[in-house]
Protein backbone atom coordinates (compact mmCIF):
# COMPACT_ATOMS: atom_id res chain seq x y z
CA UNK A 1 0.00 0.00 0.00
CA UNK A 2 1.39 3.26 -0.99
CA UNK A 3 0.90 5.50 1.65
CA UNK A 4 0.77 9.59 1.45
CA UNK A 5 0.89 9.97 4.99
CA UNK A 6 2.18 8.35 8.73
CA UNK A 7 1.98 9.68 11.74
CA UNK A 8 3.33 7.08 13.84
CA UNK A 9 3.37 7.58 17.56
CA UNK A 10 3.04 11.05 17.92
CA UNK A 11 2.88 12.95 21.19
CA UNK A 12 2.39 16.36 22.04
CA UNK A 13 1.52 17.89 25.54
CA UNK A 14 -0.12 21.03 26.70
CA UNK A 15 -0.49 22.12 30.57
CA UNK A 16 -4.31 20.56 30.75
CA UNK A 17 -4.06 18.19 27.59
CA UNK A 18 -1.96 15.58 26.07
CA UNK A 19 -1.88 13.96 22.43
CA UNK A 20 -0.65 10.55 23.18
CA UNK A 21 0.94 8.02 21.02
CA UNK A 22 -1.37 9.09 17.71
CA UNK A 23 -0.91 6.75 14.88
CA UNK A 24 -2.63 6.38 11.20
CA UNK A 25 -1.70 5.72 7.98
CA UNK A 26 -3.43 7.57 4.60
CA UNK A 27 -3.19 5.72 1.77
CA UNK A 28 -2.49 7.43 -2.12
CA UNK A 29 -5.74 8.19 -3.81
CA UNK A 30 -8.07 8.23 -0.59
CA UNK A 31 -9.64 10.36 2.31
CA UNK A 32 -9.18 9.86 5.66
CA UNK A 33 -11.54 11.79 8.23
CA UNK A 34 -10.25 12.48 11.66
CA UNK A 35 -13.19 12.60 13.96
CA UNK A 36 -13.89 13.17 17.80
CA UNK A 37 -15.55 15.42 20.48
CA UNK A 38 -14.15 18.54 21.14
CA UNK A 39 -11.27 19.03 22.54
CA UNK A 40 -10.30 15.43 21.43
CA UNK A 41 -7.33 17.09 19.57
CA UNK A 42 -7.87 16.94 15.78
CA UNK A 43 -6.31 20.41 15.35
CA UNK A 44 -3.49 19.98 17.06
CA UNK A 45 -3.19 16.46 15.70
CA UNK A 46 -3.02 18.47 11.87
CA UNK A 47 -1.11 21.09 13.41
CA UNK A 48 1.72 19.07 14.14
CA UNK A 49 1.95 17.18 10.82
CA UNK A 50 2.54 20.36 9.37
CA UNK A 51 4.53 21.75 11.65
CA UNK A 52 3.20 24.41 13.04
CA UNK A 53 2.95 23.08 16.62
CA UNK A 54 5.99 21.28 18.05
CA UNK A 55 5.81 17.83 18.97
CA UNK A 56 7.10 16.11 21.93
CA UNK A 57 7.93 12.97 19.74
CA UNK A 58 6.94 10.56 16.70
CA UNK A 59 7.17 10.43 13.01
CA UNK A 60 5.04 12.15 10.47
CA UNK A 61 6.30 10.72 6.69
CA UNK A 62 4.21 12.67 4.50
CA UNK A 63 4.33 12.02 1.00
CA UNK A 64 6.06 8.52 1.09
CA UNK A 65 9.33 10.87 2.29
CA UNK A 66 9.29 11.94 -1.17
CA UNK A 67 9.72 15.37 -0.53
CA UNK A 68 12.94 17.27 1.42
CA UNK A 69 11.04 19.52 4.13
CA UNK A 70 10.74 22.91 3.84
CA UNK A 71 9.58 25.03 0.91
CA UNK A 72 9.09 21.98 -1.21
CA UNK A 73 7.00 20.07 0.77
CA UNK A 74 5.16 23.56 1.45
CA UNK A 75 4.46 23.02 -2.60
CA UNK A 76 2.86 19.90 -2.07
CA UNK A 77 0.16 20.63 0.35
CA UNK A 78 -2.96 22.06 0.57
CA UNK A 79 -3.88 23.29 3.85
CA UNK A 80 -6.94 25.12 5.23
CA UNK A 81 -6.83 25.25 9.09
CA UNK A 82 -10.30 27.08 10.79
CA UNK A 83 -8.30 29.94 11.98
CA UNK A 84 -6.71 30.62 9.00
CA UNK A 85 -8.34 33.25 7.03
CA UNK A 86 -6.82 36.31 5.89
CA UNK A 87 -6.80 39.29 4.26
CA UNK A 88 -10.36 40.44 5.22
CA UNK A 89 -9.59 43.96 3.31
CA UNK A 90 -8.52 42.73 -0.43
CA UNK A 91 -10.59 40.53 -2.43
CA UNK A 92 -10.36 37.13 -3.88
CA UNK A 93 -8.00 38.29 -7.51
CA UNK A 94 -6.06 40.46 -5.36
CA UNK A 95 -5.49 37.13 -2.68
CA UNK A 96 -4.77 35.51 -6.05
CA UNK A 97 -1.57 37.99 -6.66
CA UNK A 98 0.05 37.32 -3.33
CA UNK A 99 -0.64 33.71 -3.64
CA UNK A 100 1.22 33.44 -7.24
CA UNK A 101 4.38 34.77 -5.58
CA UNK A 102 4.26 32.54 -2.72
CA UNK A 103 4.25 28.90 -5.04
CA UNK A 104 5.93 27.92 -7.33
CA UNK A 105 3.04 25.84 -9.39
CA UNK A 106 -0.04 28.52 -8.63
CA UNK A 107 -2.43 27.90 -10.82
CA UNK A 108 -4.52 31.44 -12.00
CA UNK A 109 -6.54 29.71 -14.46
CA UNK A 110 -7.02 26.49 -12.08
CA UNK A 111 -7.51 28.99 -9.04
CA UNK A 112 -10.34 31.24 -11.07
CA UNK A 113 -12.12 27.84 -11.96
CA UNK A 114 -12.81 27.48 -8.40
CA UNK A 115 -14.35 30.98 -7.48
CA UNK A 116 -15.86 30.33 -10.94
CA UNK A 117 -17.67 26.56 -9.90
CA UNK A 118 -18.21 28.07 -5.69
CA UNK A 119 -19.91 31.04 -7.30
CA UNK A 120 -17.61 33.58 -5.39
CA UNK A 121 -17.41 37.19 -6.71
CA UNK A 122 -14.03 37.92 -8.07
CA UNK A 123 -14.00 41.55 -6.79
CA UNK A 124 -16.08 41.88 -3.25
CA UNK A 125 -13.73 42.20 -0.20
CA UNK A 126 -13.54 38.93 1.68
CA UNK A 127 -14.28 40.59 5.03
CA UNK A 128 -17.75 41.21 2.83
CA UNK A 129 -17.87 37.24 2.74
CA UNK A 130 -20.15 34.99 4.98
CA UNK A 131 -18.37 32.17 6.79
CA UNK A 132 -19.56 29.77 3.59
CA UNK A 133 -17.90 31.86 1.18
CA UNK A 134 -14.64 32.40 3.28
CA UNK A 135 -13.97 28.87 3.56
CA UNK A 136 -14.73 27.56 -0.09
CA UNK A 137 -12.34 30.80 -0.64
CA UNK A 138 -9.88 29.78 1.38
CA UNK A 139 -10.32 26.20 -0.45
CA UNK A 140 -9.72 27.17 -3.75
CA UNK A 141 -6.31 28.94 -2.60
CA UNK A 142 -5.43 26.03 -1.11
CA UNK A 143 -6.13 23.72 -4.13
CA UNK A 144 -5.10 26.45 -7.42
CA UNK A 145 -0.84 25.45 -6.84
CA UNK A 146 -1.48 21.72 -7.26
CA UNK A 147 -1.19 20.42 -3.96
CA UNK A 148 -0.83 16.65 -3.85
CA UNK A 149 -2.08 16.28 -0.20
CA UNK A 150 -4.46 18.62 1.26
CA UNK A 151 -5.14 19.31 5.09
CA UNK A 152 -8.30 20.74 6.42
CA UNK A 153 -9.44 21.30 10.12
CA UNK A 154 -13.23 21.47 9.94
CA UNK A 155 -14.05 22.44 6.45
CA UNK A 156 -17.93 22.18 6.55
CA UNK A 157 -18.48 22.78 10.07
CA UNK A 158 -21.23 25.44 10.78
CA UNK A 159 -22.29 25.58 7.00
CA UNK A 160 -25.46 24.66 5.40
CA UNK A 161 -26.26 22.16 3.81
CA UNK A 162 -26.02 23.26 -0.24
CA UNK A 163 -22.47 24.75 0.61
CA UNK A 164 -21.13 21.75 2.55
CA UNK A 165 -22.47 19.53 -0.56
CA UNK A 166 -20.04 22.27 -3.19
CA UNK A 167 -17.41 21.54 -0.82
CA UNK A 168 -17.32 17.31 -0.93
CA UNK A 169 -17.88 17.47 -4.55
CA UNK A 170 -14.60 19.58 -4.90
CA UNK A 171 -13.13 17.46 -2.34
CA UNK A 172 -14.44 14.04 -4.43
CA UNK A 173 -13.29 15.19 -7.65
CA UNK A 174 -9.16 16.17 -6.29
CA UNK A 175 -9.22 12.70 -4.86
CA UNK A 176 -9.78 11.06 -8.23
CA UNK A 177 -5.77 11.38 -8.96
CA UNK A 178 -4.86 8.29 -7.50
CA UNK A 179 -1.57 10.47 -6.29
CA UNK A 180 -3.35 12.26 -3.72
CA UNK A 181 -5.09 12.61 -0.43
CA UNK A 182 -6.78 13.94 1.91
CA UNK A 183 -7.11 14.35 5.85
CA UNK A 184 -9.36 16.26 7.08
CA UNK A 185 -11.39 16.93 10.74
CA UNK A 186 -14.76 16.74 11.05
CA UNK A 187 -17.67 15.76 13.66
CA UNK A 188 -20.31 15.63 10.98
CA UNK A 189 -20.65 12.06 10.93
CA UNK A 190 -22.93 12.03 8.11
CA UNK A 191 -20.15 14.46 5.81
CA UNK A 192 -17.35 11.56 6.64
CA UNK A 193 -20.10 8.84 5.12
CA UNK A 194 -20.30 10.08 2.01
CA UNK A 195 -16.76 10.93 1.19
CA UNK A 196 -14.56 9.61 3.71
CA UNK A 197 -12.31 5.56 2.79
CA UNK A 198 -10.69 5.74 6.24
CA UNK A 199 -11.97 7.28 9.88
CA UNK A 200 -9.54 8.11 12.33
CA UNK A 201 -11.51 8.35 15.95
CA UNK A 202 -9.81 10.61 19.08
CA UNK A 203 -10.83 10.62 22.08
CA UNK A 204 -8.70 12.41 25.04
CA UNK A 205 -6.04 12.75 22.65
CA UNK A 206 -5.98 8.75 22.08
CA UNK A 207 -6.86 7.15 18.98
CA UNK A 208 -9.73 4.75 19.62
CA UNK A 209 -9.47 3.15 16.41
CA UNK A 210 -8.24 4.31 13.09
CA UNK A 211 -9.98 1.80 10.25
CA UNK A 212 -11.82 1.99 6.75
CA UNK A 213 -15.19 3.58 6.74
CA UNK A 214 -16.53 0.49 5.03
CA UNK A 215 -15.18 -1.94 7.49
CA UNK A 216 -16.90 0.03 10.56
CA UNK A 217 -20.37 0.88 8.72
CA UNK A 218 -20.84 -3.08 8.43
CA UNK A 219 -19.54 -3.81 11.62
CA UNK A 220 -22.40 -0.25 13.74
CA UNK A 221 -24.62 -0.26 10.83
CA UNK A 222 -25.11 3.67 9.21
CA UNK A 223 -27.74 4.51 11.63
CA UNK A 224 -25.48 3.99 14.74
CA UNK A 225 -22.85 5.24 12.87
CA UNK A 226 -24.79 8.23 12.06
CA UNK A 227 -25.37 9.01 15.73
CA UNK A 228 -21.83 9.49 15.73
CA UNK A 229 -21.59 5.93 17.62
CA UNK A 230 -18.19 4.81 16.37
P1 LIG B 1 -12.31 21.33 18.58
O1 LIG B 1 -13.24 20.48 17.81
O2 LIG B 1 -12.96 22.03 19.74
O3 LIG B 1 -11.49 22.28 17.72
P2 LIG B 1 -10.04 19.54 18.71
O4 LIG B 1 -10.36 18.09 18.70
O5 LIG B 1 -9.58 20.16 17.45
O6 LIG B 1 -11.28 20.32 19.29
P3 LIG B 1 -7.65 20.67 19.88
O7 LIG B 1 -7.98 22.04 19.36
O8 LIG B 1 -6.55 19.93 19.26
O9 LIG B 1 -8.96 19.75 19.85
O10 LIG B 1 -7.40 20.83 21.43
C1 LIG B 1 -7.08 19.72 22.26
C2 LIG B 1 -6.80 20.23 23.64
O11 LIG B 1 -5.56 20.93 23.64
C3 LIG B 1 -7.85 21.20 24.18
O12 LIG B 1 -8.05 20.88 25.54
C4 LIG B 1 -7.18 22.54 24.03
O13 LIG B 1 -7.64 23.44 25.02
C5 LIG B 1 -5.72 22.20 24.22
N1 LIG B 1 -4.83 23.15 23.51
C6 LIG B 1 -4.83 23.35 22.19
N2 LIG B 1 -3.89 24.26 21.84
C7 LIG B 1 -3.29 24.63 23.00
C8 LIG B 1 -2.25 25.54 23.34
N3 LIG B 1 -1.62 26.25 22.41
N4 LIG B 1 -1.91 25.66 24.64
C9 LIG B 1 -2.53 24.92 25.59
N5 LIG B 1 -3.52 24.05 25.35
C10 LIG B 1 -3.90 23.90 24.08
Amino acid sequence: MDTILKVSHLCKQYSGFALTDVSFELPKGSIMGLIGENGAGKTTTIKAIIGAVRRDSGEISLLGGDNTGGSALKQDLGVVLDDSFFYFMLNPIEIGRILRAAYRNWDDALYRSYLGRFHLPEKKKVKEFSSGMRMKLAIAAALAHHPRLLLLDEPTSGLDPVVRGEILDVFLDFIQDEEHGILLSSHITGDLEKIADYITFLHEGRVVLSEQKDALLERYGVARCAEGEW
